[in-house]
């Protein structure tokens, strides 16, 4: 079973929990534990921070956010099912896209730290989900993509 979900917001910072919200419910449908959905709210939540603070920075813009969910049903030996799922999600801005993407991933690594930025977002969303991708391109913008 395959279900999406994409929407479309104003890079604006009372967007996150929407973001957050948004992902949990569409969630609810397999069940997760309140674990997962944390996990998964986490790093929706850095990704999408990074999005609006870094790609946009003050000016206005537009976040994209789609999300996957593939649920497979395995038999197992004694003939009952277990389901397994996994979800991906994307998250995209046209901001200003980030010059060297191997530094930015590293722990502590932070462009804004008078922001009282810790540098911390890319670890946490690694930490959080088994798979990250990030792509970038200077001026055009950045996509990441996670999957757990
Ligand atoms: P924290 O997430 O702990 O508040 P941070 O946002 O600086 O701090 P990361 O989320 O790990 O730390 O990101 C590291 C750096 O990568 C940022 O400081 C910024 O330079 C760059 N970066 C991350 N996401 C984007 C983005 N969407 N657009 C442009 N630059 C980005
Ligand atoms: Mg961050």
């Amino acid at each position: 079973m395959e279900n999406n979900m994409s929407i479309t917001f104003d890079a604006k910072s009372q967007n996150e929990s929407l973001a957050r919200m948004v992902v949990a419910a569409f969630l609810t449908e397999v069940d997760p534990t309140i674990e997962e959905i944390n996990d998964i709210k986490t790093a929706v939540s850095e990704a999408v921070t990074n999005a609006i603070i870094h790609g946009y920075g003050e000016k206005t813009g537009t976040v994209y956010m789609k999300c996957n969910m593939l649920t497979n049903k395995i038999k197992k030996n004694d003939s009952t099912y277990e389901t397994d799922t996994t979800i991906k999600i994307e998250i995209k801005d046209e901001g200003v896209g980030i010059e060297n993407i191997e530094k930015a991933r590293e722990p502590l690594f932070t462009t804004k730290p008078e922001l009282e930025r810790s540098g911390m977002g890319f670890m946490f969303m690694e930490m959080f989900m088994d798979e990250l991708i990030v792509e970038s391109e200077k001026g055009r913008g950045t996509k990441v993509s996670m999957t757990k």
